[in-house]
């Protein structure tokens, strides 16, 4: 089942059961605290905490999203992209936990020819707050799963919460059991590559209070309106149901992969080191076609920061695959073309896409070049005073000066038969840091508006992780 067919029968599902289908928000929305959208329910915020009343009781959509958290995983694991898709269905006072496991439960295990995903109930696992046994019990009686295949996990699992005071609750997760070549025995909470999650319900059941600690953590009692959230994400879903190995498999990311494979003469399964490149481009190629479509610039802090490492990360890739010509443009024409017919505004803005990303790499192809010639310039010295390694030094300024990533350096001086001071080069970006830390700290203390920082903090452990990646992305230039 195409990607395509998967959102429709998802808002179809909903739309059948009297919830009002709404579009994706943009992926940048005006909150200083949230570099990018990352969830379903960030554009319903204000009907769950009360502040606006929603014109409807029950709303479907499927939200763009980016996790910049997510990029150290990509093309490592089975699972996680920058840019996905999660559908989702909320309900604002209108059901509560029966339905929301009956809906999700019947669009998962319903048939193809019903209009659902046809996924084997035998396989679907569940997982359910500590002390939810409301939730285990209506598993049982809803989707007729065994105990055996109810794992209760704890608050960092399987508790929601935003703000303080403000609504939390316990959630409930589905897993898919990829089968017992992909990893252990269990359940989820024994592999999370085996069991797939896709598909997390978050029952907002209670109001939190502010406790007396830090961390303290206490409930006030139970919201006056009881609301629910939930998120699939549709590139697993896509990715199980279209039997391939990984979400950057599929019909919309794969593409990518087979013109990079054209590009750089490179076959794709072959080597593992390779494949993560591979899977990098292909992953990071459409987040930053999407980034860009919703008006992001590359630039050297906050949100264009992240856009310029993505695009720098594809660029890098493609070279250390052996891609020889610039490669931007073909693939943010594969991109446009597989998400298209779900997001038309990337034919129709297709020039100015390309010009931004083009633009990115004709300045870093530039950087590498002069960034080369200081190498090269150095790795003769090294080599005519009859040394072998290559100074960690001289790798921190190629970085730090040029924008020279240390693999590139990496790469080149193990073909100029030369090591590289790695422990010293990695000292060096330490100590960068920490500076940058160090100021980042001192800025904030000096113009901070503390109140906003503060609601930044108390959203606790939810997925409202902008602030932090906003400091921490902008000293990590891989
Ligand atoms: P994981 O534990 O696999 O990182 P998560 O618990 O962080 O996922 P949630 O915050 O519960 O994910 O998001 C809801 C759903 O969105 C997940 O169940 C999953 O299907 C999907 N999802 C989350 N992160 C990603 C990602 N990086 N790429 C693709 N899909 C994702
Ligand atoms: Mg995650
Ligand atoms: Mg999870
Ligand atoms: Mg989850």
């Amino acid at each position: 089942m195409q990607t395509h067919e998967i959102r429709r029968r998802f808002l179809d599902h909903f739309v059948k059961a009297g919830h009002t289908e709404v579009p994706s928000a943009s992926l940048i929305l005006d909150d200083p605290n949230l570099l990018f959208v990352n969830a379903g329910m960030v554009q319903f915020v204000p009907f769950f905490l009360g502040q606006e009343t929603p014109p409807y009781d029950a709303a479907t959509s499927v939200q763009k999203c980016v996790r910049t958290l997510d990029i150290e995983n990509v093309g490592i694991t089975t699972r996680h992209n920058t840019f996905f898709q999660m559908a989702g269905n909320f309900s604002f006072g209108a059901y509560f936990k029966r339905e929301a496991i009956r809906h999700a439960w019947s669009l998962l295990t319903s048939s193809v020819d019903d209009g659902g995903y046809g996924f084997d109930p035998e396989r679907l696992w569940v997982t359910v707050y500590l002390d939810d046994d409301e939730a285990r019990e209506l598993w049982k009686e809803e989707a007729g799963i065994p105990d055996e295949r109810i794992q209760s996990r704890g608050m960092a699992d399987n508790y929601w919460s935003m703000g303080v005071p403000g609504p939390c609750g316990p959630c409930s997760e589905i897993y898919y059991d990829r089968g017992p070549e992909y990893g252990r025995a269990g359940g989820p909470e024994a592999d999370e590559d085996r069991y797939l999650e896709i598909w997390n319900l978050v029952f907002m059941q209670n109001e939190r209070g502010l406790g007396s600690g830090k961390d303290s953590f206490e409930i006030l009692g139970p919201l006056p309106k009881k609301n629910i959230d939930t998120g699939m994400g549709v590139e697993r879903v896509a990715f199980l149901l279209q039997g391939v190995d990984n979400v950057y498999e599929t019909d919309l990311v794969r593409p990518v992969i087979t013109r990079a494979e054209e590009l750089s003469g490179r076959t794709y399964g072959t080597d593992h080191e390779a494949d993560v490149r591979f899977r990098v481009i292909a992953d990071h190629a459409r987040t930053a076609v999407m980034l860009i479509a919703d008006g992001v610039n590359p630039g050297n802090e906050g949100r264009g920061y992240v856009l310029r490492r993505l695009l720098r990360r594809i660029i890098r890739s493609a070279k250390l695959l052996g891609a020889e010509k610039p490669s931007m443009g073909e693939f943010v024409t594969v991109v446009s073309d597989t998400m298209s017919p779900s997001y038309p505004e990337l034919a129709t803005d297709f020039e100015r896409i390309l010009a931004v990303a083009v633009g990115e790499e004709t300045a870093f192809l530039r950087t590498i070049a002069a960034g080369s010639k200081m190498f090269e310039a150095e790795a003769e010295q090294v080599k005519a005073a009859g040394k072998k390694v290559f100074g960690g030094n001289e790798a921190f300024v190629l970085h730090d000066t040029y924008g020279f990533p240390i693999d590139l350096t990496l790469e080149m001086a193990a073909e100029a038969g030369l090591d590289v001071d790695e422990d010293g080069f990695r000292s060096l970006m330490a100590e960068q840091r920490k500076r940058a830390k160090e100021d980042a700290q001192a800025r904030k203390h000096a113009h901070a508006d503390l109140k906003v920082y503060k609601e930044f903090v108390d959203r606790g452990p939810t997925e409202f992780t902008g602030f932090n990646e906003l400091v921490s992305e902008a000293h990590v230039l891989a």
